[in-house]
């Protein structure tokens, strides 16, 4: 065991309050590609802000519909990683374990966290894009040219996911802000360009007296704030914390 993967194990086991914030790379070692990496064949064309604006979705429902619906079947053939496996298990470990996660998949989910806090939102979740209603999709309607429309207003149904020019819900930042604000070690994972709002919090974790540790492949504008830093793969480097990898 080298010496950061050992002051991390160390700063955890004298943590009573543990909390984890997600982004891409947790998703893409199980093969879920980023937007701009799913922008292949007939999307790579499409100016983003097409595919996923509430302006886009107005001037062609069809099209954005169709994009996250191959997204979201690229999601449902990804499994949990060994790093959303050891997530979980810090879950079990650690009453009241957050994990924060900028990733719109369900595979932290699928994994077995409960205490998850989606601030982008969620790929496999739908409401109505006129009234706010939850909408249950049946498989026909997934795989439908158009969205379908909302049982109540007759509005276009859209995956729950933060677009461009949205803000994130104010619930969820609400939640991570309390969860940082709260914990004793934070891990940040997976994540090295951190956008705004979500950037500020390794900010808000410092400033409340949490440990931040960051684990990542490449170093990042976090690297200089974090206590420890881990280089590499979070599938291999959060099992090892646990002690329940190589
Ligand atoms: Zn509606």
């Amino acid at each position: 065991m080298d010496t950061s993967i050992h002051a991390v194990a160390e700063i955890l086991r004298s943590s009573a309050v543990v909390a984890c914030l997600t982004g891409a790379g947790v998703s893409a070692e199980s093969g879920v590609p980023t937007f701009r990496d799913a922008q292949t064949g007939l999307w790579a064309r499409y100016d983003p802000q097409r595919l996923a604006s509430p302006q886009g979705f107005a001037a062609d429902p069809g099209l954005v519909w169709r994009w996250y619906m191959a997204r979201l079947a690229g999601v449902e053939k990804a499994t949990p990683n060994p790093g959303h496996l050891a997530l979980a298990e810090m879950e079990r470990h650690w009453p009241g374990f957050a994990l924060i996660t900028q990733n719109v998949d369900d595979l932290h989910e699928r994994a077995g966290n409960t205490n998850i806090i989606h601030l982008h939102g969620s790929i496999a979740r739908f409401h109505c894009q006129r009234c706010g209603t939850l909408h249950n999709l049946q498989a026909a309607e997934r795989t439908a040219p158009q969205p379908p429309r909302c049982a109540t207003c007759g509005g276009n149904v859209r995956p729950s996911v933060v677009w461009f020019g949205e803000t994130l819900p104010q619930s969820s930042l609400t939640a991570a802000v309390n969860a940082v604000s709260a914990c004793d070690a934070l891990l940040v994972v997976g994540t090295s360009g951190l956008v705004y709002p979500a950037a500020e919090l390794p900010l808000i974790a410092k400033r409340a007296g949490s440990r931040v540790i960051e684990i990542n492949p490449e170093p990042g504008p976090l690297s200089a704030l974090a206590d420890v830093t881990l280089r590499g793969r979070s599938g291999a480097l959060l099992p090892q914390l646990l002690g329940i990898g190589d």
